[in-house]
């Protein structure tokens, strides 16, 4: 039943009907037709071309931009739509100014075995390192490798053990830093540290104060401390202890200014790269523009890929070095945890 309206629609589009859709308002094709516009839409949405609009309606000197720059290039100066640029010059067979990229692997066999840039670490220039092939965001069902820096663990490891320590020895208060201490309280049930008490300033005091880990769930400490070397968003480190987003990045926060006290080389402090991200820099191997460039994916060796923005143009990593003889360098873009190099700020107020 339904079958013989849809004949009559389908036969009156012929190949001339069907290059005006598009190009002028579907009640004008219609008056032409004698159908209804609703006719003249469906057939638009069947074909996917899109609707008529003043803004998209090409002038004769916007045409003949089309070729002049890459397609990016002129859809920002006419302020039109990347794709739209791309469709009307493909439409009026207009060649691009870009050749099609040549392969990588063809530029290389030409130019020879080109040596690999000597190594050097992705250090950034904030003086941390970080992993060039390392995912920054989790896709589905993936986990994310192991980047635990051991290093940086053992010594957490270590400071932790000491101040949970039940040594009854007296430490310097850590409010004064005055040496006239001595021991208040041995561990008991309820309290599993000793207290002590400053002769000087007349406080007492356990060795956790003045530490990250004073009101942090000492529990989740051992995990939270192998978490803060590792190359992971705080989402991903908040799932994995069970614990909010915010409390993360203050633990991660604390971690890193009492790092900093501790030692205000920075040494222990640059080896955190929790929620870290980073943005790799190397100068493009097509069109040599330096700077930026965006992680786009992997390429199928399971190699990262990286977007150039100013030629619209992909390549791996490996390749990108070889050619432009320099090795992609890091650099932190959102740092969520950024701590001042002072060692002097809210020492021990904890
Ligand atoms: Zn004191
Ligand atoms: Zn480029």
């Amino acid at each position: 039943m339904a079958t013989r309206p849809h004949k009559i629609r389908s036969a009156i589009w012929t190949a001339e009907a069907d290059a005006l859709l598009g190009t002028v308002p579907d009640s004008a094709i219609a008056a032409q037709l004698g159908c209804h516009c609703k006719t003249v839409r469906e057939r638009r949405h069947k074909l996917g071309i899109a609707r008529f609009s003043a803004a998209r309606a090409w002038t004769k000197e916007q045409e003949a931009l089309l070729g002049t720059d890459t397609d990016l290039a002129i859809a920002k100066k006419l302020g039109f739509g990347h794709g739209q640029v791309h469709r009307r010059r493909h439409f009026l067979g207009i060649p691009s100014t870009r050749p099609h990229p040549e392969a990588l692997k063809k530029i290389i066999a030409r130019s020879g075995a080109l040596p690999m840039p000597l190594e050097q670490s992705t250090t950034t220039s904030t003086g941390r390192q970080l992993l060039i092939h390392q995912r920054l965001l989790q896709k589905a069902g993936d986990e994310f490798p192991d980047t635990e820096d051991l290093a940086l663990t053992a010594y957490l490891e270590r400071e932790l053990a000491e101040v949970y320590s039940t040594s009854l020895h007296p430490p310097a208060c850590p409010r004064c830093h005055s040496r006239r201490t001595e021991l208040q309280q041995k561990p008991h049930a309820r309290m599993t540290v000793p207290r002590f008490t400053c002769m000087t300033c007349r406080r007492t005091f356990n060795r956790i104060v003045g530490t990250p880990f004073v009101r942090l769930r000492a529990a989740k400490l051992p995990l939270f401390i192998r978490l803060l070397s590792q190359q992971i968003p705080y989402e991903e480190a908040a799932r994995r202890l069970g614990v909010s987003y915010t409390a993360i990045q203050n633990w991660t926060k604390k971690f890193r200014i009492w790092l900093l006290q501790r030692d205000p080389t920075g040494k222990w402090e640059k080896k955190v790269r929790l929620g870290i991200r980073a943005r790799p820099h190397i100068r493009c191997p097509r069109c040599g523009a330096d700077g930026e460039k965006h992680l786009d994916g992997y390429m199928p060796t399971g190699e990262r890929r990286l977007y150039c923005p100013a030629c619209g143009t992909a390549f791996g990593i490996g390749d990108a070095e070889r050619l432009a003889q320099q090795k992609v360098r890091l650099e932190v873009w959102h740092d969520p945890g950024k701590v001042d190099i002072d060692p002097e700020a809210g020492n021990g107020k904890a």
